[in-house]
């Protein structure tokens, strides 16, 4: 489906061959060729000039190493850039002495929120960290529904008081349920409109006030590309938030949003969702995603 860049380097690694510098005249067709990937896996633009920049940087006067051939070498560089940028390691999720530790959810509607709350409380539940879900999602009308079906699904407790409610009442009296049943972890679905708006934003803050999260994730959806990076911008500006989700990497994209979403706001993505089902959530590895957004 897409073409590794490995294959689409072949070309312009003709030029590159014999040679034992990279050097600034020699890897700009490289350089085109790095930047259409990108933009093919859906990196953002900006991120991708400011990527390329990098690369070139890194790769300008690099002693080929014996042995290696300068495609491999140069691939290497951007192989490492990009890991480099998306964070290194997985970064695991808070987990606070003074429970509960409180993770809020924020998103657009559709990008796969509750169901990565109920993903995420069956990834804690294996690690024996018991939580309690808050629907406080009262304008989508089965949001309510779906995370209580996904919670008995799991096995996992919901706080609703009903669509009529309000959410901040709802999140008040949840964290109390929480602290009285000594919950681990609190999982705070919150409502996600089809755009973002100031009314759902303000809502959201109030939420984070009142809530005091040790995680705000922003749950994205893979699939749409080079929107995620004005998502991000925005949520991360109006909110704050310390990390994401990348949901519905079992489609088909290459998950440059991961790269956008990362540089953008410089915090970590910590999982990626890989499927409708609940046991479809893993931990975010930037070795792999870089692997993945090059082909
Ligand atoms: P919300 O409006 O953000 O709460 O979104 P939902 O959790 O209701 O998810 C919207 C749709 O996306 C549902 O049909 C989910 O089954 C689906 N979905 C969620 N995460 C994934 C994923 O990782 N992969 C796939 N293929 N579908 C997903």
């Amino acid at each position: 489906m897409f073409e590794a860049l490995s294959d689409r380097l072949e070309g312009a690694w003709k030029k590159l061959r014999g040679q034992d510098k990279i050097s600034e005249s020699n890897i700009q067709d490289a350089l085109r060729e790095v930047r259409r990937a990108l933009l093919e896996a859906d990196v953002n633009l900006q991120v991708v000039k400011q990527f390329v920049a990098d690369v070139q940087e890194q790769a300008q006067g690099a002693e080929v190493v014996q042995g290696v051939s300068p495609d491999q070498q140069f691939i290497k560089i951007v192989h490492d850039e990009l890991v480099g940028l998306m964070g290194e390691t997985n970064v695991p999720l808070a987990e606070v002495e003074e429970l509960p530790t409180v993770v809020l959810m924020a998103g657009l509607q559709g990008t796969g929120k509750t169901t990565a709350s109920a993903k995420l409380a069956l990834h804690l539940r294996k690690q024996s960290r018991n939580c309690l879900m808050i629907a406080a999602d009262v304008y989508r009308p089965a949001a309510i529904d779906q995370l209580m079906t996904l919670g008995k699904q799991i096995d996992v407790p919901v706080f609703q008081l009903g669509a009529d409610a309000k959410p901040l009442d709802i999140v008040r009296q949840g964290l109390d349920q929480a602290k009285a049943d000594g919950i681990n972890t609190v999982i705070i679905d919150t409502a996600g409109r089809l755009q973002i708006d100031p009314q759902m934003m303000a809502e959201l803050a109030q939420i984070k006030e009142l809530s005091q999260p040790h995680e705000v994730l922003l749950v994205v959806d893979a699939m749409t590309g080079q929107e995620a990076a004005n998502l991000t911008r925005t949520f991360h500006q109006e909110i704050g938030i310390t990390g994401a989700i990348l949901t519905k990497l079992d489609g088909d994209t290459r998950g440059g949003a991961a790269l956008s979403v990362r540089q953008i706001s410089g915090q970590p993505i910590k999982f990626v969702g890989v499927g409708e089902k609940v046991e479809a959530l893993q931990p975010f590895y930037p070795d792999r995603m870089a692997s993945r957004i090059l082909g």
